[in-house]
């Protein structure tokens, strides 16, 4: 048996909400990761075993490892289908926005869903929900956005009705967001939800593999390349990766490549906190993610230097400059965050 995690009364309401719609867009935040697209597509499966019509809707292009998923194909991107996309938002009975805590993660489709008229549900793992919608399902203790998911359809009377495709999707999400169950999954209860799933004909080492041995031969050159110029600081227990644009072009970059790169660091012993600066293609800044071990928070050191913030964790943000100086930035993180960093325990 599970515990209840999600409010009754919320799980209510939306119930509530359901008899009446129709129409349903469930919405992921920019630069979807296998959480975004694993929660959205699972809870689009259930949904359409519903018989309602419903349209998942993400700001941009998610990586080539998320491409297998059931139901990804449906998947409409914002910044190529603007149009149509909104005129789905404006149309929509209700709104899901799923694994984002804030209005700006979904980039230029926040206009259209501030401005939309369907009730808005919020299902999601992050700290400090902004309140943009009229439910909010955020409880940071769970690892991932589909694990709540999964959650919340059984809480309502439907674990029958999970399809394989949508075991799939949740699957997926949990994993990713747990890097392969290797971190934040420590709850016992991960692994009943992961035997649910398993009852439902997913096969778990075969999304393993799907999601994380199907990288391109370029891929593991610049993986190479990225931890020969690594920069570690013994002092402070934390190590630097980086990538430039120029370096994206030389080794064939495409979206996702570098995805997991910023924990390889944290395989060194001693290392608690590892940074991953990247250069962005699209816009002028710097992207960063954060991750560490233990109770070193990179959600703070991300929303003090970085604009940024996330989870304890596994945290990220943007720098608006050079990569040159987004080194220095964290050069002088790391300065000011030294103590904690060499804190017992
Ligand atoms: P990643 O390093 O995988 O891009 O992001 C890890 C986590 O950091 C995300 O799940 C999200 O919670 C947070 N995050 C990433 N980028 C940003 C950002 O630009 N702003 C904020 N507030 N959080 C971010
Ligand atoms: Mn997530």
């Amino acid at each position: 048996m599970l515990s209840k995690v999600i409010d009754q009364t919320k799980i209510d309401r939306f119930t509530r909400w359901l008899e009446h719609a129709e129409k349903i867009v469930i919405v992921g935040h920019v630069a979807p990761d296998g959480d975004a697209i694993g929660s959205s597509l699972g809870f689009y499966h259930f949904l359409e075993t519903l018989d309602k019509t419903v349209n998942v809707i993400v700001p941009n292009g998610f990586p080539d490892f998320l491409k297998w998923l059931p139901g990804s194909r449906d998947i409409l991107l914002y910044d190529r289908y603007k149009e149509f996309a909104d005129k789905l938002i404006a149309e929509a009975d209700i709104i899901c926005c799923l694994d984002f805590n804030a209005l700006n993660r979904i980039d230029s489709m926040a206009d259209s869903i501030q401005a939309a008229k369907g009730k808005k549900l919020l299902i999601d793992h992050h700290l400090q929900p902004e309140e943009f919608c009229d439910i909010i399902m955020s409880y940071s203790h769970i690892s991932s956005t589909s694990e709540l998911v999964f959650r919340l359809i059984c809480r309502m009377g439907y674990f029958s009705d999970i399809t394989r495709e949508g075991a799939e999707c949740i699957y997926t999400g949990m994993m990713t967001d747990t890097g392969g169950f290797t971190y934040n999954s420590n709850n016992p209860e991960i692994y009943f939800i992961i035997s649910e799933l398993l009852s439902k004909g997913i096969d778990k080492d075969d999304i393993y593999r799907k999601v994380y041995n199907t990288y391109s031969e370029s891929r593991l050159r610049l993986m190479g390349f990225v931890l020969s110029q690594m920069k570690v600081y013994p002092d402070c227990h934390a190590a630097l990766i980086s990538l430039t644009k120029k370096e994206q072009g030389q080794f064939d970059y495409i979206r996702g490549d570098s995805e997991g790169f910023v924990n390889i660091p944290l395989s060194i012993k001693g290392v608690i906190l590892s940074c991953f600066l990247r250069e962005d293609t699209e816009r002028p800044i710097v992207k960063i993610s954060l991750r560490s071990v233990g109770a070193f928070p990179c959600n703070q050191l991300a929303a003090e230097f970085f604009n940024g913030g996330g989870h304890l964790n596994a945290s990220g943000g943007e720098f608006y400059g050079t990569i040159e100086e987004a080194r220095v930035m964290f050069a002088k993180a790391l300065e000011k965050y030294k103590p904690l960093l060499n804190a017992k325990g």
